[in-house]
């Protein structure tokens, strides 16, 4: 290397990650839009409703009463007795102080904690097509993520078999994403009880559970978190979860998470040399969230799975589409791998999710992302957190589009 010149090295730990698959697809689509081009999309992962009123007037209040200053490192006082009486009132676990942390989005929880736990060659199984930032944070983290591929047949869920089959010695943790972004799957009761058998079975194996999607949940479906199920899991399980999906409140940037004390005073050392504590005043809004009333939920979550049928139903009808309908986050994850092969009006071949996803945002201008992005090839991620009228309006123009394939 030559160490003469001027020019940019990145270090070795971020050498080979790039800026998200999803953030690339959706800053050309927003160029697209601003150049005028009509263009719909269903990439964002964040609610399209407003903070309740409630939630901003408590942060405007704490502004109003000077909390502009630092707080405690990783959540004031008052914060971790709302997380702790949220995860007691809506999971029946039990956290005492030190056994919650708060900081500036899951994202960073989860950042916190890798870094906090992992050693160069330490394993995370993580089944897959998952969140994409999660393969990156364990990599910056210097671990290794071990991909256990989970297909439409097991409802995009890890099974006991697979689970078994990935764990090493070297496996740190497990973490697992209910419901899921990218495919909307959860996991029940049902799904957890033997997941939980094979970690009773391998107590180096810590569990990681990002619940941020607890309050998008339909129909029957019934939430559980795998604490709950297995109290026995206490001393080496991660329960993480965060203001952004619930509360619309994304830009706000709180998370939490409760789990044994020293994992948790390991994440606060993190935290005191990037970030410190989060935001005062987003302090203030997140205990008004999660003390506050939660009556607004449920009409939230009638419209999202309105929107969810809407989609699913559409895309079943596109003969060479086929998509599952998840229980909960407000995502579809549907399959293109019928339409490959296929050959576009412009006599483009459509090869994979990328050229289909490609294809569909220059001529249909809807603009949307290939699951090889989060690691399962030959299907496609649509958002449903729009209005019902650009989802029929982009459903009918994807349908259109694909009836041109020859
Ligand atoms: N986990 C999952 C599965 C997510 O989809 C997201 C946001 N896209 C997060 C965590 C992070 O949420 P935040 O940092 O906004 O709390």
């Amino acid at each position: 290397m030559d160490i003469s010149t001027t020019a940019f090295r990145p270090a070795r730990r971020i050498e080979d990650l790039g800026v998200s698959e999803i953030l690339q697809i959706t800053a050309r689509a927003s160029a697209l839009k601003c150049a005028g081009r009509p263009v719909i999309i269903l990439g964002a992962g964040e609610p399209d409703f407003d903070t309740p009123d409630h939630i901003k007037e408590a942060a405007i209040a704490a502004i109003r009463r000077g909390e502009t200053k630092y707080t405690a490192l990783d959540g004031t006082p008052e914060l971790k007795r709302a997380i702790r009486d949220k995860f007691r009132r809506e999971n029946g676990l039990d956290f005492a102080a030190d056994e919650v942390t708060a900081s500036a989005g899951a994202k960073q929880i989860l950042y916190n904690a890798m870094m906090a736990s992992l050693n160069e060659g330490d394993e995370v199984i993580i089944p897959t097509p998952c969140w994409t930032s999660y393969f990156d944070i364990v990599r910056i983290s210097g671990g290794t993520p071990v991909a256990v591929p989970c297909g439409a047949d097991s409802g995009f869920r890890l099974t006991a078999e697979a689970l078994e089959a990935a764990i090493t010695p070297r496996t740190r943790w497990l973490l697992l994403n209910s419901p899921s972004n990218p495919t909307g799957s959860a996991y029940g009761e049902d799904d957890y009880r033997p997941l939980i058998e094979v970690l009773e079975r391998h107590p180096h194996v810590w569990l990681m559970v990002d619940d941020m999607y607890e309050h998008i949940v339909y129909d029957d479906f019934r939430f559980v978190t795998p604490l709950a199920l297995a109290p026995s899991l206490k001393p080496r399980c991660l329960t993480v979860n965060g203001v952004s999906k619930a509360y619309a409140m994304t830009g706000w940037r709180l998370g939490y998470a409760g789990g044994p004390a020293p994992l948790i005073a390991g994440m606060a050392v993190v935290q005191s040399q990037s970030t410190s504590c989060p935001s005062s005043v987003t302090q203030a809004a997140a205990i008004a969230a999660l003390d506050g009333p939660q009556d607004f939920l449920p009409a939230r979550r009638d419209s999202f799975a309105a929107r969810r049928n809407l989609v699913v139903d559409a895309l079943n009808a596109i003969p060479g589409v086929t998509c599952r309908r998840p229980e909960g986050a407000f995502y579809t994850f549907a399959s293109c791998e019928g339409l490959l092969g296929r050959i576009t009006p412009e006599g483009q071949r459509i090869d994979s999710d990328r050229d289909f996803c490609a294809w569909l945002l220059e001529s249909a201008n809807v603009a949307m992302v290939p699951g090889a992005a989060f690691g399962l090839p030959g299907y496609f991620r649509i958002s449903y957190a729009t209005s019902e009228a650009e989802l029929k309006e982009a459903l009918a123009r994807i349908a259109t589009a694909c009836a041109t394939l020859d």
